[in-house]
C-alpha cells in the first residue's frame, strides 16, 4: 500500500507555497507540484531581455508582501528575503511635471497634494495609521471571518468597510483637486474596474496605508527572492516540491488526505472532476506588459518620478476611467492606457548591470485581446518621459495569450483569476460560507482565486491551510 500524504498541494504560487508551509508547520506531511520548472507562479524573476537583466514577468512591488500577517508570521528572512525600500513608495505625475507622491511619512504625502486637499487626505488615512496590525489581520484576514474566526477589531472593520465601500468616483466630493483623485484612482486601479463601481476605495486605502506603515518595498534579487524563501522554509519544515509536473487529474497525484489547488477555480474542477461548479466564475480583463533593459534611468520630467519604485501614469481620474472603461466594459483597447510602472534597480543594484536598469510597464486590456499595445503603452510613457525610447536595448512583450501561456491561473491574460470588481473583491469564486472549501470533501481552493484576492500576500494559502486543518482535525 503506498503511504497516504496528510496534504498535496497543487502550484507553488505564492498562495501555494504558504499553504504547504503553514501545514508543515503543524507538523502534516506536505508534497507539492508545480507545472513550471521553477517555483513562483506570479513571483518569479527572470532574464527575459539580456543577460544580467534579472525582471519580473509579474509582481514586481509588494505592499501587500510586507503588510502580510501570513509573511511576517515566518522566518522568510532566513531564507534570503530581504526587503528593500526605495526613496519614495509610489509617484503620479502630471504632464507639467509636478506629480503627487504617496511617500512613507503622511505629511509629505499630503503636502504634495496641494493645500486645499492636504488636510481632506490626513483625515482619510489618519483613523487607521496607528491600527493597521489590526486592520490588516481583518482586511486581509477577511476569509478567516467566512472560516470560523470572528474579526479582532470589529468597530474599526466596520468603520473602514463604510469608507471602503465608496466608489473612487466620491474622490470628487471628497478632494477638491485633481492631484489627490488621481493618486486614489491610480491604486484604486490596480483592481482593475472602473472607478464608480462600490469598493474601489478599500483597496486604495489599504495600499495608501501600507505605504505610510510597511512601506511599497521590492524584494532584493526580485520577486523570486520571495518564491525561494517559501520554498526554502518549506523543504526546512520537511515538505517535498516536485517542479515540471503539471496536474491533469486527481488520480495521477499521491493518495491524501486533502488536496489543495493554488489554480483557477476552473482548473480546479476540471482536474478533481467537480463537473460545473465553478462555470459562472467571471475572468476579468487582462493587460498588455512590458519589460525592458534600459541603458540608464527613465527620463521622467518628474524628479518626484525618478526616485519612486513605482510610477503610475494617467493623469486625472478620468483618464484612469476611461481606460478602465475601455479595457473592461468596452471591450476595447485603450488609445491612452493607464500604465502602473515599476523600477527596481533604482534600489536594487543586483538586477541590472552597473549603470543600466530593468523597468517594467502594463496597461490594460479586455480578457483574450489579441494584438500588439507597443506602441500605446510608448506614447503614454513619452508624453511624462521625453526620450524614454532612446533609452531602450531590449525589450519584452506580453499581450493576454503570452500571460495566459505563462500560467495557466491567467485565464484569457486575467493576473487576477477571476475578475475582482466590485462585489468580487468580497464573494470569490462563488458565494459560499468557506470560499476555501469545494464540493469535494479532501478538494480545498488556495489561490487568489479566494478571499482575498489578488497580490502576493499568501493570505488564501493561510486560509485555505487554516481550512484543511480544521477538517482533518475533526476527521483525526
Ligand atoms: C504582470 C503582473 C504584475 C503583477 N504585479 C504585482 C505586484 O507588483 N504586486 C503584487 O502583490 N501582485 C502583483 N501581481 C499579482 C500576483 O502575482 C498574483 O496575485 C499572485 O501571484 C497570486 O498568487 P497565487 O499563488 O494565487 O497564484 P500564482 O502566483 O498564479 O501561482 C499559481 C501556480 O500554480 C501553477 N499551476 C497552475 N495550474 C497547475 C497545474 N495544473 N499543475 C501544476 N501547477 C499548476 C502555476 O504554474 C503557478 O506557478 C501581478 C501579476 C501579474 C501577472
Amino acid at each position: 500500500m503506498p503511504s497516504i500524504r496528510d496534504a498535496v498541494v497543487v502550484g507553488a504560487g505564492p498562495n501555494g507555497l504558504t499553504a504547504a508551509v503553514e501545514l508543515a508547520r503543524r507538523g502534516f506531511e506536505v508534497e507539492l507540484f508545480e507545472a513550471r520548472d521553477t517555483v513562483g507562479g506570479g513571483a518569479r524573476t527572470e532574464e527575459l531581455t539580456l543577460p544580467g537583466f534579472r525582471h519580473d514577468p509579474c509582481s514586481a512591488i509588494h505592499p501587500t508582501g510586507a503588510g502580510s500577517p501570513a509573511f511576517r508570521a515566518m522566518p522568510l528572512a532566513r531564507y534570503g528575503l530581504e526587503w528593500l525600500h526605495p526613496e519614495l513608495p509610489m509617484a503620479h505625475p502630471f504632464p507639467d511635471g509636478s506629480a503627487a507622491v504617496l511617500a512613507r511619512s503622511v505629511g509629505e504625502t499630503a503636502a504634495s497634494l496641494g493645500p486645499r486637499d492636504a488636510g481632506a487626505y490626513r483625515r482619510l488615512v489618519r483613523p487607521y495609521l496607528d491600527r493597521w496590525d489590526t486592520l490588516a489581520e481583518d482586511f486581509f484576514g477577511y476569509g478567516s471571518a467566512l472560516n470560523g474566526r470572528f474579526p479582532i477589531d470589529p468597530v474599526q472593520l466596520v468603520r473602514f468597510g463604510l469608507t471602503g465601500l465608496q466608489p473612487i468616483t466620491w474622490s470628487r466630493v471628497r478632494f477638491r483637486d485633481e492631484k489627490a483623485r488621481a493618486l486614489l484612482a491610480g491604486m484604486a486601479g490596480h483592481v482593475i474596474a472602473p472607478m464608480n463601481n462600490p469598493f474601489m476605495t478599500a483597496p486604495a486605502l489599504v495600499f495608501a496605508l501600507a505605504a505610510h506603515v510597511v512601506g511599497w518595498p521590492v524584494p532584493r534579487g526580485g520577486s523570486q527572492s520571495i518564491s525561494d524563501a517559501l520554498a526554502g522554509y518549506l523543504r526546512a519544515l520537511g515538505g517535498t516540491i516536485h517542479t515540471g509536473t503539471e496536474v491533469k487529474r486527481l488520480d495521477e497525484l499521491p493518495p491524501a488526505r486533502a488536496y489543495i489547488f493554488d489554480t483557477s477555480p476552473t482548473a480546479l474542477a476540471r482536474i478533481a472532476g467537480l463537473g460545473s461548479t465553478y462555470d459562472n466564475v467571471r475572468y476579468g480583463a487582462s493587460l498588455f506588459k512590458i519589460d525592458y533593459a534600459l541603458d540608464g534611468p527613465v527620463p521622467w520630467t518628474s524628479p518626484d518620478a525618478a526616485r519612486a519604485g513605482t510610477v503610475h501614469v494617467g493623469p486625472t481620474l478620468d483618464d484612469i476611467d476611461t481606460a478602465m472603461r475601455d479595457a473592461v466594459v468596452r471591450g476595447r483597447a485603450p488609445e491612452r492606457p493607464f500604465l502602473i510602472t515599476a523600477q527596481p534597480s533604482l534600489v536594487d543594484p543586483t538586477r541590472a548591470p552597473e549603470g543600466k536598469h530593468v523597468f517594467w510597464a502594463y496597461g490594460h486590456l479586455p480578457n483574450g485581446w489579441e494584438g500588439d499595445a507597443t506602441e500605446a503603452v510608448e506614447r503614454q510613457i513619452e508624453r511624462f518621459a521625453p526620450g524614454f525610447r532612446d533609452r531602450v536595448l531590449a525589450k519584452a512583450t506580453a499581450g493576454p495569450p503570452q500571460l495566459a501561456a505563462r500560467n495557466a491561473n491567467y485565464v484569457g491574460g486575467d493576473i487576477a483569476c477571476g475578475s475582482a470588481a466590485g462585489l468580487r473583491l468580497l464573494i470569490r469564486p462563488k458565494l459560499k460560507r468557506v470560499p476555501y472549501e469545494t464540493a469535494h470533501p479532501s478538494v480545498f481552493l488556495c489561490s487568489s482565486a479566494a478571499p482575498p484576492g489578488p497580490g502576493v500576500h499568501g493570505m488564501a494559502g493561510h486560509h485555505a491551510a487554516r481550512a484543511v486543518w480544521r477538517r482533518l482535525r475533526r476527521a483525526r
